[in-house]
């Protein structure tokens, strides 16, 4: 609150009515309007206010009676919007004191749809009414047959239904059979049918199930983590309290780590539910954003299936959130306010005294922890549904059986290929790299090429004859002569990538079609959708792809999984590499056998007795959750620890790493808190800023937001272009 003008023994029952507003900007404080009277302004109301040479949106924050009323610029109006909810204006400044991000950037988040006062707008519709027309074509007769009962009807869905074109209607309008109409789109979010199709359980999903309902009906805070293989009905089981808040008339959020690729989740749902949930991610247009918006708003919206933004939507009556794949670090946002949507979805729940579920096959260290100490209740289903195997697992030894230089493919990983092949099976080999080769360099002089923005390789990209960037997105052509000493043709791909590795599918399997699916998919997620669905059906004899494909996807005739390079993730120095390895693997040899045919899968190493690759291959998942849950501990790392990364950046590498060392030097002393660094970050260079980052590292019991809160307002302030950034519960530390 910027208070300092107000004087301190402010009369709180009269007085004139203050409003404290906080604008969508990236501020901390809220500012003092004079509320008219005439407003009727609450706490959460929209409003528009003068702020400083413009007008600007914000939100009643507080509203206060007060002396210094009267000297205030005044609230201008206010937006015929229903005002922000107390709970979710807990939610913004809980997010903001966790994250240190400043509140106008979170409410920015819950504001991203417009405060639309606009009427809905209507769509050309059509009826009939009566008036024959003096001449009827075939045409004319089939739209005749298709208007039906003079009920309106969208003209070119009547259009599309007659199988006729846009002219023949206007035609029939011109005539008088047909007459316009407007008619307001249909509602944005038909209502679910709890019963609309009934799945028997097994013993132990209905065991779950029960166990979830109950919490439901309980109508409080409380979560649960819901961990099963692949294949064990884990959605299956949720969707039963989705049913059980539906038939209550409360709401519910279902989180999805990416909402663009999940068109079989909304197939499966519409299978169960009758309809599809509201959708809500951040790609979606203006309209249809504002009317989902608006039907959240006013509870109509009684499911939304949403990516992280969701988080933030003004549900009315919010009764269950559901967090799928809740190990996913796409839930996490690197940029704006860096916060993790699993998290926030928890503290979400809290606020509005709804149930938590938390699915996946591979919970993160975090909840798995967090299970095993009582603070969330821990459901496991046994196995796969009607007692499908799990795939089986084999390690092929690169050390011994790789292939020859030049070649990715192993002789035993071709010939499992050719069997799959021969049954009529699907295979995917799966490689976690775009493009056509991770680094290309110069033969005669050994330039390599970088990005001119970053300290990072350029990658090829053979299908577009281009090099580009991964970090910021830099494309350039790729020249036939070495820019650095001029040689023709002597550019050399060093390591491979999804695209190369199609060259080599398609030289040892010649004619038979295979798909490349990664997120350089031409054709945008539309065309993508549909590419999962042909793959779906078996379209493809071998699919080769990156994580992009690991995640969630059903392929019935999948039946092998090839893992090119199954040591690729454990290479970095991270220490969350083996958790995140031991999730994407454990995933992508899950897609193998989830149909009717047993599956197996092959992993590519040379450490085949790396404790990550033992416990895949051993199925022995406990043994690895108990090692890593106790070298977390042993480190005092996360959820030991608290941990937050400090990040500052510049245009110049001076002038960065000269403010890194000043606020490092700053930084209040206490026993219990721990700066490491300044140091590089992993990227130096980004979009061609420089950066520097210390971690901080505290006990779990620590207020380690305060501290940060405090170092940061006492130490030397960022001048000039540089910028500091924290990110709190950093993914790569
Ligand atoms: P998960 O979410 O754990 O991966 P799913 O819920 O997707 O598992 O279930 C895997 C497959 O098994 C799906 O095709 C699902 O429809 C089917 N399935 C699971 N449980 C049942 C059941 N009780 N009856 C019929 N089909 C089931
Ligand atoms: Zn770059």
């Amino acid at each position: 609150m910027a208070t300092a003008d107000a004087p301190l023994l402010d009369d709180q029952t009269s007085g004139a009515l203050i409003a404290e507003v906080l604008t969508p900007v990236a501020l901390d404080q809220t500012y003092s309007y004079a509320a008219p009277d005439g407003l009727a302004l609450e706490e959460g109301s929209v409003v528009q206010i003068p702020f400083g040479p413009r007008e600007t949106v914000g939100v009643v924050w507080e509203l206060r009676r007060g002396a210094s009323g009267s000297n205030l610029k005044k609230v201008t109006a206010k937006a015929p919007c229903p005002p922000l909810s107390e709970k979710l204006r807990k939610l913004v400044d809980w997010v903001a004191r966790y994250t240190l991000a400043p509140r106008g950037m979170v409410l920015r988040m819950a504001l991203r749809a417009p405060e639309s006062d606009q009427p809905e707008r209507m769509i050309t519709g059509v009826r009939l009414v009566g008036q024959p027309p003096r001449r009827l074509t075939p045409a004319r007769a089939k739209v005749l047959a298709a208007a039906g009962d003079g009920a309106p009807k969208p003209k070119r869905e009547l259009a599309d239904a007659a199988g006729v074109s846009l002219a023949v209607i206007d035609g029939l309008v011109d005539e008088g059979t047909l007459e316009t109409v407007g008619i307001l789109p249909s509602p944005i979010a038909p209502r679910p049918d709890p019963d609309h199709a009934h799945t028997a359980l097994e013993d132990s999903q209905a065991e779950a199930a029960a166990v979830l309902r109950d919490a439901v009906r309980a109508r409080a805070f409380s979560v649960t983590l819901l961990e099963g293989v692949t294949g064990s009905g884990k959605t299956e089981v949720y969707f039963e309290a989705v049913a059980d808040a539906i038939r209550g008339g409360r709401q519910t959020l279902i989180m999805l780590p990416e909402i663009a690729l999940t068109a079989q989740f909304l197939d499966r749902f519409e299978g169960r539910f009758g309809v599809r949930p509201a959708e809500w991610h951040s790609g979606m247009a203006g309209r249809r954003r504002e009317r989902t918006h608006a039907a959240v708003a006013s509870g109509e919206a009684l499911v939304v299936a949403g990516a992280r933004s969701a988080l933030f939507l003004p549900f009315r009556d919010l009764g269950l959130v559901v967090v799928d794949e809740e190990h996913e670090h796409a839930y996490k946002q690197e940029d704006g306010v860096h916060y993790h949507a699993r998290d926030m979805a928890v503290v979400r729940g809290r606020i509005e005294g709804a149930p938590v579920i938390l699915a996946s096959a591979t919970p993160s260290i975090e909840s798995r922890v967090n299970a095993e100490q009582g603070r969330y209740r821990h459901l496991r289903l046994p196995g796969r549904f009607g007692g499908r195997a799990l795939p089986d697992l084999a390690a092929i030894d690169m050390r011994r059986d790789g292939p020859p230089r030049g070649k990715w493919l192993s002789e035993k990983l071709v010939n499992a290929v050719r069997e799959t092949l021969d049954r009529g099976e699907q295979t995917l080999l799966y490689l976690n790299r775009r493009g056509y080769a991770p680094l290309t360099l110069c033969n005669a002089c050994g330039h390599r090429f970088q990005c001119p923005n970053c300290t990072a390789w350029l990658v090829e990209h053979r299908f577009r004859r281009a090099l580009v960037c991964h970090h910021c997105g830099h494309v350039e052509r790729r020249p036939d002569a070495c820019p650095s000493c001029g040689a023709l043709d002597c550019l050399a791909a060093c390591g491979p990538g999804v695209e190369r590795l199609a060259e080599e599918v398609a030289e040892a399997f010649p004619g038979v079609p295979s798909l490349v699916l990664s997120s350089d998919f031409p054709g945008g997620t539309e065309r993508l959708r549909r590419e999962l669905e042909a793959v779906a059906a078996g379209e493809f004899p071998i699919v080769i792809g990156t994580q992009l494909v690991a995640k969630g996807h059903n392929f019935p005739s999948l039946s092998l999984v090839g893992v090119v390079d199954a040591d690729l993730g454990l290479a970095s120095g991270d220490p969350r590499a083996g958790e995140r390895t031991f999730q994407v693997l454990q995933q992508v040899t899950g897609r193998a056998g989830r149909g009717h045919t047993a599956g197996r899968a092959l992993l590519q190493t040379f450490q085949p007795d790396h404790p990550v690759l033992k416990a895949l291959l051993s199925g022995d998942v406990e043994r690895f959750y108990a090692e890593e849950i106790a070298m977390r501990r042993a480190a005092g790392l996360p959820p030991f620890g608290r941990l937050a990364a400090v990040i500052v950046s510049a245009d110049e590498r001076g002038p960065a790493e000269a403010h890194a060392r000043a606020l490092a030097r700053s930084a209040p002393h206490h026993p219990e808190v721990m700066v490491l660094g300044p140091a590089e970050a992993p990227i130096a260079v980004v979009r061609g800023r420089h950066r520097f980052r210390m971690l901080v590292k505290t006990p779990r019991e620590f207020p380690m937001q305060d501290w940060l809160r405090h170092w940061l307002r006492e130490g030397p302030k960022a001048t000039g272009n540089t910028r500091v950034q924290v990110d709190v519960d950093p993914m790569s530390f």
